[in-house]
């Protein structure tokens, strides 16, 4: 009899059942004088006691402006030092942080504000493109005009104030100095009193997923949830209080707050952010100058890193571990990550923020084959299942929706039970919406979106496969494989690809690389060379855009 695609991982380390104050605070006792924070466009460095002093004194500062447990603060500001002092200050006294995606523009912004109610909101002055104190101004035009901290807003009626870390707030907005000077209003009892309160199946943090139809979701996570996921994550790592972690993925998303903050958190281990955003120089600068021991990255990340060409300049022999995640590996992009980057024990994380994020990871003893080219078993304490279009649940090897169920699941999303109730069945397993295949030994992998499949005259081609495939050409730096609508096969295959820096490829070439190598169908109709992919800061490919772009521009050649 053929087994079942369900599988429970182990159950022998215990979950952490407290809060992510009290998890702080005993961190703080066990590593004091060890570096708990570098943040090196900020010159910051602080060891686990000078944090404490400075998320003590924020946590004072939150109270002292009337911040109540249960309240939200939104964070709407790229990698700094702040953004983890206030992660861990409203965690100790129970404020839900609710992250902002730094490259949501006015109306997202509003929306995440209003929905979630915030209180309060921490901004930075600028980032990239957006000037948020000019945003806000057009948000809030009555900022200058009200006392601060008695804001009246048209819009947000319940938003009290906005703080600033920009060096010059606004007239109407708190500076981030004022805020913490706030502090002596406040004692430290009071604090402790706060945290002796709190619950850790409390929510304490909301995450707005992006979905691509409607409006964003709200992920309302626990202090168990992403407590945990954080320590089981780099517990499959083996990090400890000597591992320094290199985090130029985004805080407002779990990569980084917690497979990131988290994880070095439970485990006394160092937080490295190299710059306020991904850039692959300053990566690869950090990682040799403060002797990193591992590296968190979204492919495209690695991609950047490994195609760098000043990357020889920099010794990486520190490394020995790191997380690629988010999106599809590509097990070509794996290998050289093992080779060329030192990570000999690198892994695959699989999840989404939903699910707090990690439901599935590779082991640093899998065999390579399983390291570079599966999603890894289910993570301890989690049960995974594929299921088909009726929800039963398919035979090992074939393809269906993955679902996930434990600790990790999310509490809902933010005051919307029907996108909560489609999302999490009454079994309390999270849909995923991705298509998964698990083999004999429990070992995942992840073959595309439900959305993504392409549907070709009948046959179902997953991008992925292509994507693997077109990956092992020599001049092939990355690619992404897309479905278009297509008159006679109802949708056709389109590929995206980038060539490695000075190689060139044509049609022709990849045609006849695909020829009898690959199904004909699987074949891409159009092959489309280029530069970059549309992204989300969070180094997603934006595949709809793809889609879309793709379509206006064989419309326009069409003539
Ligand atoms: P987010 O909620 O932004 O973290 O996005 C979650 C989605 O990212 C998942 O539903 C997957 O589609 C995708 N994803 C995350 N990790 C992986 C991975 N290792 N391999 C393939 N897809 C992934």
């Amino acid at each position: 009899m053929t087994s079942l695609s369900y599988s429970r991982g182990p159950q022998d380390n215990a979950l952490l059942a407290m809060t992510i104050g009290a998890a702080f605070d005993q961190s703080v006792a066990r590593f004091a004088e060890r570096e708990a924070l570098v943040v090196r466009h900020q010159q910051v460095r602080l060891t686990w006691a000078q944090l404490a002093e400075q998320v003590e004194v924020c946590a004072r500062a939150l109270l002292a402006i009337g911040m109540q447990p249960g309240e939200r603060l939104g964070i709407w500001a790229p990698n700094c030092a702040e953004w983890c002092i206030t992660q861990f200050a409203s965690a100790k006294v129970g404020v839900i942080l609710v992250n902002i995606n730094p490259a949501y523009r006015l109306s997202e912004l509003e929306y995440a504000l209003k929905h979630s109610g915030c209180r309060w909101l921490i901004c930075a002055d600028t980032f990239k493109t957006s000037d948020y104190h000019a945003m806000l101004g057009e948000l809030l035009p009555e900022l200058p005009a009200c006392a601060v901290g008695a804001l009246q807003s048209r819009v947000l009626p319940e938003l009290r104030g906005v703080i600033s870390l920009g060096r010059t707030p606004p007239v109407g907005m708190l500076g981030w100095s004022e805020l913490l000077a706030k502090a002596e209003q406040v004692s430290a009892q009071r604090v402790q009193a706060c945290s002796a309160l709190l619950q850790f199946d409390e929510p304490i943090n909301i995450q707005y997923t992006s979905g691509t139809t409607g409006f964003p979701k709200g992920a309302t996570l626990s202090h168990y949830n992403i407590l945990n996921n954080g320590f089981m994550v780099c517990e499959s790592l083996g990090l400890s209080e000597d591992d320094r972690l290199v985090i130029p993925v985004p805080l407002y998303h779990c990569f980084g707050m917690v497979m990131g903050n988290l994880g070095c958190l439970t485990h006394g281990s160092t937080m490295i952010y190299p710059g306020d955003a991904f850039d692959p120089l300053a990566t690869l600068q950090a990682v040799a100058e403060e002797r990193a021991t591992a590296l968190y990255g979204v492919p495209t990340m690695f991609i950047a890193m490994l195609d760098h060409p000043r990357r020889s300049e920099f010794d990486l022999s520190s490394l020995r571990t790191g997380i690629m995640a988010g999106s599809t590996c590509p097990v070509e992009v794996m290998k050289r990550v093992i080779n060329e980057m030192h990570m000999a024990e690198v892994q695959i994380a699989y999840g989404m923020t939903e699910t707090s994020p990690v439901s599935t990871q590779t082991a640093a003893d899998d065999d390579l084959q399983r390291r570079v080219s599966s999603v890894g078993r289910t993570q301890p304490h989690l049960e995974s299942k594929v299921v088909d279009e009726h929800g039963r649940i398919v035979a090992r090897g074939q393809i269906g929706e993955l679902c996930t169920r434990g600790y990790s699941v999310m509490l809902g999303y933010w005051n919307n039970p029907e996108a909560t109730a489609q999302a999490i069945d009454a079994g309390r397993w999270m849909h995923t919406g991705d298509l998964a295949v698990m083999d004999e030994a429990g070992y995942l992998s992840i073959v595309g979106r439900n959305k993504d499949m392409i549907i070709r005259g009948g046959e179902n081609v997953y991008p992925r496969e292509i994507e693997e495939f077109l990956f092992e050409h020599p001049a092939v730096a990355d690619v992404q494989v897309v479905g278009i609508p297509d008159e006679h096969y109802g949708e056709a295959v389109v590929a995206w690809v980038k060539c490695h820096p000075q190689q060139v490829l044509d049609d022709a070439q990849l045609r006849a690389f695909c020829q009898g190598r690959i199904a004909h169908f699987k074949v891409p109709k159009h092959f489309m060379f280029v530069d970059a992919f549309p992204m989300t800061v969070t180094g997603k490919v934006q595949k709809f855009r793809i889609r879309e772009i793709s379509v206006e521009q064989l419309a326009l050649a069409k003539g």
